[in-house]
């Protein structure tokens, strides 16, 4: 189905104050946003607009039982200076499952498609060269003024962009939780939800007032690990890829991540996904056979883990040879640019002719 979706286009575009090229992350926004509003049951008002302050009451129901849900998206551009998106249905179908546990309504897959292309399309001038990206922030969130807890009536769903470098830049070091947990089983781990992010503060700050870059989520016994910051992590033991299961709703399950284990797979190597203790990560520490650890995750595709401290132990891990998970950053940042053939589908181009709305 084709959506009408009016664009209100900027007067001047903040562009040329902004070196696309050479941006932190998350501080500078494209022109122009995506709009929709939920009553009476169903999605409509789709409107793209300048990208802008909303306002909304002291009593809205997110802002005090924080109903709201999100994505991470990135897109590239190709050699011919079209923007790529990624696996929008995967984003999709995330964002759906994050909203239906958090007991807000779904947003239609092809009308997220649809607002993608023309946001993006319209803003194409904002993304930046590859490595460097266009990162897309789709989210939901109640928009019902009244005190008291129960799900909204209403949302407001909002699509923005701005250019991003990568993520981190350094390798990163992490502490092993101890007595914090992020998610357990029965939980919201698996939705990618404010409060999964707002619980990890203290813990974090503690953690980087000693150093420390991330803290390593662990199973509520402590015994298994989970996950760190926004990455799934990954492990390689003497040669063998592990990376813990998100089948038990405890790990978010990134897309980075399942892009990870198909390229590996689709290059004949062998990943185990199963249950991974620390102590089985010690023991392979201290016979020398703890050969890579990595985060991966949207924002920085691989994060190089350079130790990893638990209790009093620091293990430290060699940042040289790290030819698979080096591989696995290159083919993926390769495949969103199109310089390495999409051979799994993942990629829609956007194509400027669909853009070009009249504007109102
Ligand atoms: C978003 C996120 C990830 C990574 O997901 P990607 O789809 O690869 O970006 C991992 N863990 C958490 C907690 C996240 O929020």
């Amino acid at each position: 189905m084709k959506y009408k979706i009016p664009v209100n286009s900027i007067e001047q575009s903040k562009l040329p104050k902004v070196d696309i090229n050479n941006v932190p992350f998350g501080r500078f926004y494209s022109d122009h946003m995506f709009c929709a509003d939920y009553v009476d049951g169903e999605w409509k008002d789709f409107r793209i607009v300048p990208f802008g302050k909303i306002t909304m009451s002291p009593a809205n129901l997110t802002l005090h039982y924080g109903q709201s849900v999100f994505e991470g998206m990135k897109a590239s551009k190709n050699e011919k200076g079209n923007p790529m998106l990624f696996r929008l249905d995967r984003h999709i179908s995330r964002l759906n499952n994050s909203a239906k546990r958090m007991g807000m309504p779904e947003f239609p897959e092809d009308l997220f498609f649809q607002a993608l292309h023309q946001l993006v399309g319209l803003d194409r001038n904002w993304v930046p060269d590859s490595p460097n990206a266009l990162y897309i922030r789709p989210f939901m969130f109640a928009a019902d003024e009244f005190i008291g807890v129960r799900s909204s009536d209403t949302y407001r769903f909002i699509i923005f962009t701005g250019p991003v470098a990568s993520y981190y830049k350094d390798p990163v070091k992490l502490l092993t939780a101890e007595n914090s947990i992020r998610a357990a089983k029965g939980g919201v781990g698996a939705a990618k939800t404010a409060g999964n992010y707002a619980r990890t503060l203290q813990p974090m700050n503690e953690a980087s007032k000693k150093g420390f870059d991330q803290i390593m989520w662990m199973s509520a016994d402590f015994k298994y690990i989970q996950e760190c910051g926004t990455m799934n992590l990954f492990f390689i033991i003497d040669g063998t890829i592990i990376t813990p299961p998100t089948t038990d709703g405890t790990i978010l399950e990134g897309i980075t991540r399942d892009s990870f284990i198909t390229i590996l797979e689709n290059n004949n190597y062998k990943v185990e996904i199963r249950p991974l203790s620390i102590d089985e990560v010690i023991e392979a520490y201290h016979n020398g056979k703890l050969e890579d650890v990595f985060g991966s995750g949207t924002a920085a595709v691989v994060a190089p883990v350079s130790e990893i401290t638990y209790k009093d132990l620091v293990m430290k891990i060699p940042l040289e040879g790290r030819k698979i998970s080096e591989f696995l950053k290159d083919e993926l940042n390769n495949i969103r640019s199109g310089k390495s053939q999409d051979k799994y589908g993942w990629i829609q181009e956007v194509s400027i002719e669909n853009t070009l709305e009249e504007a109102i």
